[in-house]
């Protein structure tokens, strides 16, 4: 039953429920699970920025270390008006979960400031972002923590963040950070990874639904990075992507929308409301309207809390792939299972962006770069043998996909954990 009444499930909430259900059924020890259940260390920081008018303007700023048992934390900065330490919290032990599913040498960790990158100006926006890597470093590095870009943050700040970290020790170093340009020590193909990552998951998850991934109807919510790449490289394969979103809300044409179009026009900076043609080729629509609409595959692809259980009891799609983090509430996930709805989760389907992080941080510490046809096709061999190794176990275990991810990658993190021992 829904409660009207009740507070909206957080980020964090979802979380944690997800990791106890999972800890119950593989009869975790209780510490053990206690630990897991919250982050190992966290860093909140305010510090101050000139703004362009000569006054100062104080910024809160967090990073956030889940588990470093099998390496090195590793994960996003989200510049955000709604980051917040339970946010945080919830994304740094995704990628926990993440990187351990893909059976890469990282724990998790994320962080974030709690602003609007577009309200601010370029020159704020470099002076914030220098001042956080400052405050943060003293956690950071890259034998300890290595971040990237996450909602709100690119190329260009990692780029920043990279600089002030090497000035602050004297010499360069590239692999303080991943998702940076080439120029800078970054690798090809980290800014479409996400995305790609999303699509091969997507066509392997169709074989195993027995949907013919040519021709399925596909809506994806939300057109920043992980969303076009991943609507783009779906169109490409076949399928008909019928609807997509951005933030001030989505475009509809059940004939198929124009995605190289779209996608050529967000390159040059356009939203999906200021196309020329909008209104003549296709509808306008809500981002609730786009998770409720018939198609095949529904791809949540921006934030977290998106469907929720109300939405989840109106959803009318045969499979979700979650291209973000945690778009799917627990209270959310439970109708979709007792509706029999496909649902191929988060730390699976969008662990591309950090696999390919995982290739470019080896890149510099090797100093040595790898082309993008390299690249790609070790992405593909991780992902999809990922996709299988996930639904394998949950075929064994006769659980949803989402605990079979969540069985395998808990399975390494405690036996990581089991081998290396209780210090002292
Ligand atoms: N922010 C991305 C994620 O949520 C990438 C993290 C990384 O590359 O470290 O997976």
């Amino acid at each position: 039953m829904t409660n009207q009444l009740a507070q909206p499930e957080s980020a964090y909430e979802t979380a944690q429920s997800q990791l106890r259900s999972v800890a119950m059924m593989l009869d975790l020890d209780a510490g053990v699970t206690e630990l897991l259940a919250s982050p190992k260390r966290e860093l909140t920081v305010r510090f101050p920025v000139r703004m362009d008018d000569g006054t100062t303007r104080v910024f809160t700023g967090y990073r956030v270390q889940h588990n470093e048992a099998r390496g090195p934390v590793k994960g996003g900065l989200r510049y955000s008006p709604l980051v917040n330490l339970d946010e945080v919290r919830a994304l740094a032990m995704w990628m926990t979960w993440k990187c351990a599913v893909v059976n890469i040498p990282y724990g998790g960790a994320k962080g974030g400031v709690t602003v609007d990158p577009r309200a601010i100006s370029e020159a704020e926006l470099e002076r914030m972002t220098r001042r956080y890597a400052a405050e943060i470093s003293i956690i950071i590095g890259p034998e300890k923590d290595i971040p990237a870009p996450d909602v709100g943050t690119d190329g260009r700040i990692m780029g920043w963040f990279m600089d002030t970290y090497s000035m602050m020790h004297g010499h360069s170093v590239p692999g303080v950070v991943t998702g940076k340009p080439v120029e800078l020590g970054g690798s090809f193909g980290r800014i479409e990874a996400t995305g790609r990552g999303v699509a091969y998951i997507t066509a392997e998850a169709c074989k195993r639904q027995r949907i013919n991934l040519r021709g399925a109807t596909v809506a994806v919510q939300g057109f920043g990075n992980v969303g076009s790449v991943t609507a783009r490289l779906l169109a490409q394969s076949g399928a008909k992507v019928v609807a997509v979103s951005d933030s001030r809300g989505g475009i509809y044409n059940p004939n198929g929308l124009d995605i190289e179009d779209h996608y050529a026009r967000r390159k040059e900076g356009g939203l999906l409301g200021d196309h020329p043609n909008h209104g003549v080729d296709h509808d306008d629509i809500t981002n609730e309207d786009l998770l409720t609409l018939p198609v095949d595959i529904l791809i949540p692809a921006a934030l977290e809390g998106q469907i929720t259980d109300q939405i989840a009891s109106r959803v009318r799609c045969k499979m979700v792939v979650e291209a973000a983090n945690g778009p799917t509430t627990a209270a959310g996930d439970t109708v979709l299972a007792e509706r029999g709805i496909y649902v191929v989760p988060d730390i699976l389907a969008n662990a591309g962006g950090v696999v390919v992080s995982y290739f470019e941080w080896v890149q510099d510490l090797q100093s040595f770069f790898w082309e993008e046809k390299e690249v790609n096709s070790r992405l593909e061999r991780i992902m999809v043998n990922a996709f299988n190794e996930v639904a394998s176990m949950a075929e064994q275990r006769i659980v949803r996909l989402r605990q079979g991810a969540y069985i395998v990658a808990l399975k390494r993190v405690v036996d990581a954990m089991k081998m290396r021992g209780i210090y002292p």
